[in-house]
């Protein structure tokens, strides 16, 4: 027989301790009335519900309720509707019996909350959608998911009366969505808690191993965290400093996974922990020093690795996390990290924002604001799907961020390893979109450099500057991510128009029609992979439709002219003689090729053997390159008239025909055009011979490296001038090579 009188008591006692945990939450009448009427309600509403332990329903409700005013320092608000969380999903309750008898704020928490409880499949996608839901909510009213969280740690905390199967969903369920959540909303202990539970509701044996050995060897930390932290005590002593040293081993969940992933035993990851200082400061503005005596005392005992100092408080993380971190040498030749942070911050650090609403009277809603309108961001692009939002999602939960600077101090939160292109991206899109280059502490870098914490950064845009293909590869978030892609993609489109219409008038002259021949013939025989890319290869002239003169259509299909015999091959452009010519005694002359008359790579034939001195031309074979053969090869007649299209300018040039040949290396920001300028003044404008000529581009710089033929060292100085003169470039220098 159930005892309904003793239950009663149970359940006033139960409310009575929970408000007893809430003493924080405003302590007048009215919020007091207001919370007593929400536990009315919810015992009346839940009256003959019982929970599989057999239980009385509202037992749970008013553990979530104790859950989010004592562990994770919510209000009276939060009180009232976690009392009130499950009434009108499984109750005659309804949201406006909530509106009516305690306000529109209370009614809307709770309609959240009945929402997320829909439903849950362990099939990952619809997880996924389940987690947008989820996160879409947070925009509304952060409360729905603290209070959310408290109701789930409650429901794994009592997982033992489930049956098996739906335990093992819910506790994927909490490690898939929950326990993140929890950890991005800073709320430590809350997330460790559920990683454990879930654990050890999905192996149970390997918990249970985990927990007996770390028991076992308890008393060895405790005994190294004494003889480490003693020298530290006394001298904090000595300071008059009121601390707390403790020692702090990894949760079962995180040593588990570090067993499983790294494939070792216990005994080689039990002795990982951290030690921690909590300093209980006098005043709020003796933290930062008295955080960093603690500091120099630790430092002074024991050798720190400067790579691992982080410094949270001078930055705090987007969670509000703050504390100081170092990894130090201890005296046996460990590495250990000590944690050195106030009381208030160990607050945050275990409770998350709430505390800090503890600490600073919404103080810390700015930053969430902040969050929240990262998080929307990524929920608004739409063509993404569910599953690659939660990667990336995820991927910034679990990765750290980094803090940076925009010129006038704001500062912004980036996930770590963010390129100087995604700062650009996160200041704007625009300013993404057109960022010529950035400076990074005031030095011109690749858009590529990967940022660090406390960079400043400014970002150099030009109107004219366009998102670039190698962009995609080394930027990292998934905003710049998705507004390259779709720049990239409208701008292909624009310029796509204009090679069609270019291809259009092309065919027209040569009285070829599109009707005879098909558009994928011409696909082929460019080798390019779509119409689009056709008509955009067509428009950046990276296909020449001269070759199309080549062309005719042959019983149906589009093949070279058998006919046509080209002009002789040209002499080529040779560079007038100087007599200030002490550079390159070498005698040999090159073979150069192309109307560029560039110096590429090019095998001799072996049927005509050619030498230098020889009137020679290339022909593109399909295998082996360039070939170059002598103008009276026997098959050159063959050649000519089956592969006209093939055939390419060569000719020997003397090195040493008097001028004298040198490299420049010339280094800027890549802009449109700038190419072309450059290579017009070495070639047109100062007629110049340009031997050789490559340009590495690379995210947004560039570097050129030009051989070229001068006939005097007043010549190049000219030429060094003039070229410094083109936008955009910033260096020059003379290579001998
Ligand atoms: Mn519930």
């Amino acid at each position: 027989m159930i005892d309904l009188e003793q239950e009663s008591k149970d359940i006033l006692k139960a409310y009575t301790e929970m408000l007893g945990a809430a003493k924080h939450a405003k302590d007048d009448s009215v919020t007091k009335q207001r919370m007593r009427k929400a536990f009315d309600v919810a015992v009346e509403a839940h009256k003959t519900d019982r929970r599989k332990s057999g239980e009385p329903y509202i037992f749970h409700p008013i553990a979530v309720a104790r859950i989010c005013a004592e562990e994770i320092g919510l209000g009276a608000t939060s009180i009232i509707c976690a009392l009130l969380h499950d009434t009108v999903e499984d109750t005659e309750v309804t949201l406006e019996d909530i509106v009516n008898d305690f306000g529109k704020k209370e009614a809307l928490i709770i309609e959240g909350l009945t929402k997320i409880s829909g439903v849950v499949d362990n099939n990952k996608s619809i997880q996924a959608e389940n987690f947008k839901k989820i996160l879409l909510t947070l925009s509304e009213d952060v409360r729905v998911i603290l209070i959310k969280l408290a109701d789930r740690l409650h429901n794994m905390r009592t997982i033992g009366s489930m049956r098996r199967d739906k335990q093992l969903k819910i506790a994927s369920e909490t490690l898939f969505l929950y326990a993140p959540l929890a950890h991005r909303l800073g709320l430590h202990s809350i997330k460790s808690e559920l990683e454990d539970l879930s654990l050890q509701c999905q192996e149970p044996e390997g918990f249970a191993e985990v927990q007996k050995n770390l028991k076992k060897t308890e008393e060895v930390r405790s005994r190294f965290i004494r003889k480490f932290s003693s020298p530290i005590k006394k001298v904090l002593d000595d300071k008059g400093m009121e601390f707390e040293i403790k020692g702090r081993s990894k949760s079962i969940h995180s040593i588990w996974k570090k067993m499983q992933k790294q494939n070792v035993s216990f005994e080689e990851v039990y002795d990982l922990f951290a030690i921690r200082i909590i300093i209980d400061s006098k005043e709020e503005v003796d933290e930062k020093s008295d955080c960093w005596q603690a500091y120099s005392v630790v430092t002074d005992f024991y050798q720190p690795n400067i790579d691992r100092l982080r410094d949270w408080i001078s930055a705090p993380k987007a969670n509000g996390y703050e504390s100081l971190h170092t990894t130090v040498m201890s005296p046996t030749g460990k590495w250990v990290e000590v944690q050195i942070r106030t009381r208030r911050m160990d607050d945050i650090a275990e409770k998350g924002f709430a505390a800090h609403w503890k600490y600073k009277e919404g103080g810390a809603e700015s930053q969430f604001d902040v969050w929240i309108s990262q998080v929307r961001e990524l929920l608004e692009s739409n063509d993404d799907n569910a599953l690659d939002l939660i990667d990336d999602f995820k991927l910034n939960l679990f990765t750290d961020e980094i803090y940076v600077f925009t010129p006038n101090g704001d500062m912004k939160n980036l996930p770590t390893g963010a390129t100087a292109l995604d700062f650009a991206f996160a200041v704007h899109t625009q300013v993404g979109v057109n960022c010529l280059g950035v400076k990074v502490n005031d030095k011109l870098v690749p858009l590529s450099h990967q940022l660090n914490s406390g960079d400043q950064v400014e970002v150099l845009t030009s109107k004219n500057q366009k998102p670039k293909e190698d962009w995609l590869s080394f930027v990292k978030t998934h905003r710049a991510k998705t507004k390259i892609k779709s720049s990239l993609k409208e701008e292909k489109r624009i310029i796509a128009k204009v090679g069609k219409v270019h291809l259009d008038k092309e065919l027209k002259k040569l009285k070829i029609s599109l009707e005879n021949i098909s558009l994928k013939e011409l696909q082929s025989y460019y080798k390019v992979l779509s119409e689009l890319d056709l008509y955009y290869q067509i428009a950046m002239r990276t296909v020449d439709l001269s070759k199309l003169k080549g062309l005719e259509v042959r019983e149906g299909v589009l093949q070279p002219k058998r006919t046509i015999i080209p002009k002789r091959v040209q002499n080529l452009f040779v560079p007038n003689k100087s007599s200030d010519s002490k550079k390159n005694k070498s005698q040999k002359p090159v073979l150069v090729i192309g109307d560029n008359m560039e110096k590429i790579d090019y095998k001799l034939a072996s049927c005509c053997n050619p030498i230098p001195g020889n009137e020679v031309y290339g022909f593109i074979t399909v295998t082996e390159g360039i070939k170059v053969h002598k103008t009276s090869c026997p098959n050159t007649v063959q050649l000519m008239s089956n592969y006209a299209y093939r055939i390419i300018k060569a000719s020997w040039i003397d090195e040493n025909d008097g001028a004298f040949l040198t490299g420049l290396k010339i280094i800027g920001i890549d802009d449109v055009g700038i190419v072309n300028s450059i290579t017009q003044i070495i070639s047109n404008e100062l007629s110049v011979g340009m031997r050789s000529i490559s340009f590495d581009s690379h995210d947004g710089m560039f570097e050129g490296r030009v051989m070229v033929l001068v006939q005097d060292t007043s010549h190049l100085t000219n030429l060094i001038a003039n070229l410094n003169k083109v936008k955009g470039v910033k260096k020059i220098e003379r290579t001998d090579s």
